[in-house]
């Protein structure tokens, strides 16, 4: 039987350490993504860690969206979520610990002190650090003995270097002496960042810590502090920045940057989770299909192809990405999160008593319909309820340039007027010939459409109009626009009365405009 070496036996625990003080960040997002990416991977452990001891900063409601968040992105923990400010009892026990070993002392050097070895060390050129040896040791005897206040400093080692090999950055080293002695708890002995994060890591077995490069400074520190508690350090994967097309840190001048902002505006979970794996991380193939599974991304991610340049947040591929999601996610589960959209919209359309404006149809057809004719167009859900708008309200204007183009006298009036009647003739003859409600199949929509566009070609020829200037009105009177998705389906899923309800209205619009354009200009109306 082969030795069992210790990454064989040590099965892989790692964590997402957010501090609750805003919305989770797509870059915050991100890093949680890789953690747990990486631990579905190697069959580990992906944990949450709630940094909440900053009581100023920190609020609940921040907590609250965090995880919310991550669950709606599909990164829930395998444990139970840790709550750093709950385990105080924990970072007491190990700065305990560390005092009687010798490797933390209370330090009394007071702040004029600290300020005037600050400014030498400027003048003189070198990097400030804070060594014992500077405060006598007797005035600090006498200041305990006062009551004095008094912070906790960790005794980092005297000259030699820390160093680390990062996953994504390489090797790391720097010398011990630039760090000097530094603070790990206030003078009310709540600990700091550096003491806690590392205390807490060793209490939940962490194995390996992935997190913003933002923290690369602090991890030569957090080293001294799992070596002076005799235990060895994980390894560390720091991701780089997240950077708007500017170049410069993504932040809200570049648009939506938080995850519930992409959620309200209609970005679907599985897209940005797709999306968010590749900023930074690349498969090892030159070309790849960007649109890749879940379990792809899990089956080929590995924290050594992670890049260590800056990732560019792009916008427009996130909602292209969105689009081809749409487009790809089952029906009805992107019919039910529209649905929310258009009811939030026109909430009369989940009532009991909603009637589609075609009576042939049920709700769920009809919505089920419409839906149908948009999902080519979509990028996102929010652009469903702009984009299906005159399925529920009449248009309450006409594109300007294509009124003038296509109602510009009365004889284009009269043939549209002529071309409502024709439609309303057709419209029984065509369901006769093809029935779309009795029979839902998309073939049976394409003949009926074409049952009523026959009759319309035949005019149109009869009397010498290319049928684009036919089909346009129509289009302008039921959509409001000159672009739409196929004009006849439009039609059936607004149903024979309103469709010509809406070509009368435009039919009388357009006399009206006419009339007083001509009694603008003292002309009588033109035939
Ligand atoms: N609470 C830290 C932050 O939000 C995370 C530290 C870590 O992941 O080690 O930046």
């Amino acid at each position: 039987m082969p030795l069992m070496t210790e990454t064989m036996t040590k099965k892989t625990r790692v964590r997402f350490a957010p501090s609750p003080t805003g919305l989770l960040h797509v870059g915050s997002a991100r890093a949680a993504l890789f953690n747990w990416l990486y631990a579905r991977h190697t069959g580990g452990t992906f944990l949450v860690r709630i940094e909440d001891t900053d009581l100023e900063r920190s609020t609940e409601e921040a907590t609250q969206q965090i995880l919310e968040s991550l669950e709606w992105l599909g990164l829930t923990p395998d444990e139970p979520v840790e709550y750093q400010a709950r385990r105080a009892h924990i970072h007491r026990a190990y700065l305990e610990r560390l005092l009687e070993s010798g490797h933390a002392y209370r330090c009394y050097c007071p702040k004029e002190k600290l300020d005037e070895l600050r400014e030498k060390a400027r003048a003189e050129g070198r990097i400030f650090a804070y060594r014992r040896e500077m405060f006598p040791e007797e005035e600090a005897r006498k200041l305990e003995a006062a009551g004095a206040p008094c912070v906790i400093r960790f005794r980092a080692p005297v000259g030699g270097t820390t160093a680390f090999d990062d996953i994504v950055y390489g090797h790391i080293e720097v010398e011990n002496d630039t760090i000097g002695d530094f603070v790990i708890a206030r003078p009310d002995g709540t600990p700091l960042y550096n003491f806690t994060n590392v205390v807490d890591d060793i209490d939940m077995g962490i194995t390996l810590v992935c997190r913003g490069e933002d923290h690369v400074p602090n991890t030569p520190k957090q080293i001294m502090i799992y070596r002076a508690l005799g235990v060895e350090p994980p390894q560390f994967a720091h991701l780089p920045l997240i950077l708007g097309p500017d170049k410069q840190k993504l932040s809200k001048r570049h648009g939506a940057t938080g995850v519930t902002e992409f959620r309200a505006m209609g970005i679907l979970p599985e897209a940005l989770v797709n999306y968010l794996a590749l900023l930074g991380w690349a498969p090892p193939e030159a070309e790849f299909e960007e649109v890749m599974p879940l379990e792809e991304l899990i089956a080929r991610f590995s924290l050594d192809r992670v890049s260590k340049s800056p990732a560019v947040f792009d916008h427009e591929k996130l909602l292209w990405m969105n689009g081809v999601y749409i487009r790809k996610t089952p029906r009805p589960r992107i019919e039910a999160l529209v649905r929310e959209r258009l009811a939030q919209r026109w909430p009369a359309v989940e009532k009991p008593d909603f009637m589609p404006p075609n009576p042939a149809l049920s709700r769920d057809e009809w919505l089920s319909g419409i839906i149908g004719l948009a999902i080519e167009r979509c990028r996102t859900l929010t652009e469903f309820p702009d984009l299906l708008a005159y399925f529920f309200e009449a248009p309450k204007s006409y594109e300007e340039k294509a009124a003038k183009k296509f109602l510009a006298n009365e004889a284009q009036i009269a043939a549209l007027e002529h071309v409502g009647k024709l439609l309303d003739d057709a419209w029984a003859r065509a369901t006769e010939s093809a029935d779309p409600a009795k029979n839902q199949n998309p073939e049976t929509l394409e003949q009926w459409c074409q049952a009523m566009e026959d009759p319309l070609r035949v005019w149109a020829e009869s009397e010498g109009i290319k049928f684009g200037n036919v089909a346009q009105p129509i289009r302008l009177a039921v959509t409001g626009k000159t672009a739409s998705p196929p004009l006849f389906h439009v039609l059936w899923f607004l149903g024979r009365e309103e469709t010509i309800r809406r070509i009368n209205a435009l039919v009388t619009w357009a006399r009206a405009r006419l009339t007083e354009s001509g009694a603008r200009s003292g002309d009588p109306p033109t035939a």
